[in-house]
Parts: C-alpha cells; sequence; structure tokens
C-alpha cells in the first residue's frame, strides 16, 4: 500500500469514528425548501372554497379533468393548454401507474386491444429511475432498457428494437434533467423519437416530465415539446407527459398532472370516470390560490429553490473534484437542474463503494437501483441525491463518498 492509500484509509477510518449519521438515499426537498411553500397550507380560508367560475369545490360535481382553474395553472408547465391537462390527486406516478393499468386492461386510444395477457414489454432508458422500474414490474411489463448518452438514449437502436417486435409497447422516461443522470434530451432526440416507425401500432411514449421547472443553473434547459412534435408527425396518441408540484410545493403533498392529445384526454376521462366522481378540487384550489399570490409567480419560486439547492450541488462537485479529478476512478453529472448527480465508478466497484460509505454512517442510494431489477450489469453506477440534507452534512457526505471511491 502506498504512502497515499494509507493517507486515504486514515481519513476513511477518522470520518467513520466520528459518528456521521448522514442520509443522502432519496430525492427529497429540504425543510428550508419546503418552509417556501408554508403559506400554501393557509391559501384556503373558511369562506374560500368557491372556484373563479363559482363552483362549489366541497361538493363532488366537476369531473374527473380536475378544477379548470389548475388545469390552466398546470398544463402549461407541461406545454399543453387547459384542455389537454387532467389534474389529479397528490401524485403522477400513481397516474402514470394508473394509464398503464387501462391500456393493460383496455389498449390504447384508437386501438383499444387490451396489454393483458400478451408478452408486453417497455424500452427503459437507463441509469434510470427505480419507481418507474418497479412499476413496470409490479404491471408485469418485461424492461429492455436502453442507454443514455448525452443528448438521450440511441434512438437507432431503439428503432432497432421497436421495429422488430410488435410485443414493444412503449418507452418510459425522464426527458429534462433526467433522474438520475440530469441530462436533457436535445431537440433531434426528441423529434427523432416521436418519428419512430414502431411494429406495435399502440406505442406508447410515457414522457415523464418531473423535472420540467426545476432549474439549478442560470442556463436553464428546456425539453422540446413531445406532444407537438407527435401532433406534427401525424401520431398524436403516441406520447403521454406527466408531471406533479411534489418539488415545488410539497413532496406527497402536491398535485399530479397529465398531458396528451384531445382523444387520448377524452379516452382516459371515460376511463378514469369509472374510478372515481372527481379528485380532491379543494386541494387543486388550494395550490392555484397558492399559487397566484406567489410574489414573483411560479418563476421567482423556483429561483428560490435554486438558491437552496445548488450551494449542495457545488459542494460535491467540490468533494469530487478535489479527490477524484484526473484520477479516472469517477465521472460524474453536472445538471443544470433536478435533483441528482449520477456517478460512475470503475467497473464492479459501485455496491463496495456504497456499502464502505454505509460503515461510515453515510447512506446512499443502493448501487444497482438505477436499473431494472436493482441490477447494473456492470455494477458502476452511483445515484446521488444531494437535496434533504443540511450543507454541512453534504459537505462531508461527499468527501466519504470521495474516500470511498479511492479506497475501493
Ligand atoms: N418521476 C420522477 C422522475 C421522480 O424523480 C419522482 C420523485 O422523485 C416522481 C416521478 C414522483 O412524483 P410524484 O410525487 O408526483 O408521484
Amino acid at each position: 500500500m502506498s504512502k497515499t492509500d494509507d493517507n486515504v484509509r486514515e481519513r476513511y477510518e477518522e470520518l467513520k469514528a466520528s459518528g456521521l449519521a448522514l442520509d443522502m438515499t432519496r430525492g427529497q426537498p429540504s425543510d428550508e425548501q419546503f418552509a417556501l411553500s408554508n403559506k400554501m397550507i393557509t391559501a384556503l380560508g373558511e369562506d374560500s372554497y368557491k372556484s373563479k367560475s363559482g363552483m362549489d369545490c366541497r361538493n363532488y360535481p366537476g369531473g374527473v379533468l380536475g378544477l379548470e382553474d389548475a388545469r390552466e395553472v398546470f398544463g402549461p408547465i407541461i406545454g399543453v393548454p387547459a384542455e389537454q391537462t387532467i389534474v389529479g390527486n397528490n401524485s403522477s406516478l400513481s397516474m402514470m401507474h394508473n394509464v398503464l393499468s387501462w391500456l393493460m386492461l383496455r389498449g390504447a386510444c384508437g386501438v383499444e386491444e387490451p396489454w393483458f395477457g400478451k408478452s408486453v414489454k417497455f424500452i427503459c432508458t437507463v441509469p434510470g429511475y427505480d419507481r418507474h422500474f418497479t412499476m413496470l414490474e409490479s404491471l408485469g411489463i418485461e424492461m429492455i432498457p436502453v442507454v443514455l448518452g448525452d443528448n438521450g438514449p440511441d434512438v437507432k437502436e431503439i428503432q432497432q428494437l421497436v421495429g422488430n417486435d410488435a410485443s414493444i409497447k412503449g418507452l418510459i422516461t425522464v426527458p429534462q434533467y433526467n433522474n438520475p443522470v440530469g441530462m436533457t434530451f436535445s431537440d433531434e432526440v426528441v423529434i427523432e423519437l416521436a418519428d419512430l416507425q414502431p411494429k406495435a401500432k399502440d406505442f406508447t411514449i410515457i414522457w415523464d416530465n418531473a423535472y420540467a421547472i426545476h432549474d439549478i443553473e442560470k442556463d436553464n434547459e428546456r425539453v422540446k415539446n413531445i406532444l407537438s412534435c407527435c401532433r406534427d408527425l401525424g401520431c398524436p396518441e403516441r406520447a403521454i407527459v406527466f408531471s406533479s408540484t411534489s418539488k415545488v410545493t410539497f413532496s406527497g403533498g402536491g398535485l399530479g398532472f397529465m398531458g396528451a392529445s384531445e382523444a387520448n384526454i377524452k379516452y382516459f376521462q371515460k376511463l378514469f370516470t369509472s374510478q372515481m366522481i372527481c379528485p380532491n378540487k379543494l386541494e387543486q384550489l388550494r395550490q392555484v390560490k397558492f399559487f397566484e399570490k406567489l410574489k414573483g409567480g411560479l418563476e421567482a419560486h423556483m429561483k428560490e429553490h435554486a438558491k437552496l439547492v445548488k450551494p449542495k450541488f457545488d459542494a460535491v462537485y467540490e468533494a469530487l473534484d478535489k479527490e477524484l479529478s484526473g484520477t479516472e476512478l469517477a465521472q460524474w453529472s453536472k445538471p443544470k437542474g433536478g435533483y441528482f448527480i449520477s456517478l460512475d465508478v470503475p467497473e464492479g466497484k459501485a455496491k463496495k463503494v456504497v456499502e464502505l460509505a454505509a460503515e461510515a454512517g453515510v447512506k446512499l442510494t443502493p448501487a444497482g437501483a438505477t436499473f431494472p431489477k436493482g441490477e447494473d450489469p456492470e455494477d458502476r453506477n452511483i445515484r446521488i441525491s444531494p437535496t434533504r440534507p443540511p450543507l454541512e452534512d453534504v459537505k462531508k457526505a461527499a468527501e466519504v463518498l470521495a474516500l470511498c471511491v479511492k479506497l475501493a
């Protein structure tokens, strides 16, 4: 063992002995970020239960599409007019699950051949979001991983797969400030995806734009509108876009929403109507009222989030740069938005790094979580979620992580 190795081990042991208990497992906002939205809690008063049009939000009527006022506020976040927006309850993930379940049971708009009972496969970009994988697995959908490059997935590779196999029914991905890679798909990739020629006539793109307005840097990125591309290319029903305010206001206490073609909205409206009378309109009204009163609007609100988030991302880069740059031991993303940094370590070492960090009191997302079934074939990728812990903890955790990469 060289002197430098000794020094790394010594520093690691010192940090280990200092009794750290740091958690960087999940992408959650910090308490300071939540505090930015505390006024939402009291945004409704005893007498403010009517929408702009005078609808009484205490009662059932209104339908499954959501409150008109909410559809007007949230549609534009994903680039659709109110008429092409459905605002639901508190989770975009559950809306995705619902849509996929209906596709299994009833099939897609205009095709209406249920997927259930046949082999169904989905393209998943990797590294990717673990809950997408769990969702697909729970529905019995087989996953085909396609690796993300700097501008998105290799669409030629996807075309080869989907062009020959009618059981590949769709693709799921996070196109902007990707979870976990952080990159945004280029315009060309979005157009090519909209222009795919799949064998399955009901091929559906689940476009999870969860980080649609979550910038960290000033030179923000905005992914091209896939719904417009699909419409212009003559396949308007191909993509369905999802997002939520889970990381704009409160996690699990925000609103999920989806955007799609007019025909798709009508199709899912009918199906959703068999499940419920209406979403929680009072909650929708409360959030609309909060957004209306936001000083400087949503843009200013998201800038306040960025002010709290950016120093934590910078702290991770600083530690990684200091310890690992020029060593060829690791590569990491430097996203302009979103919630994650993706770290690639030498093949076969990700699990070891996560293990060493845990021994030193730093909990990281389990290695492999960014791949279907939790299996990273190269055991290389680690997702770093720096937003939730206080800045000082992020600094320490990042130092531990960098040392663990060296040790592993
Ligand atoms: N989609 C992505 C890509 C996410 O990263 C997350 C949360 O981390 C979600 C969806 C969950 O969103 P929601 O709270 O709206 O269900």
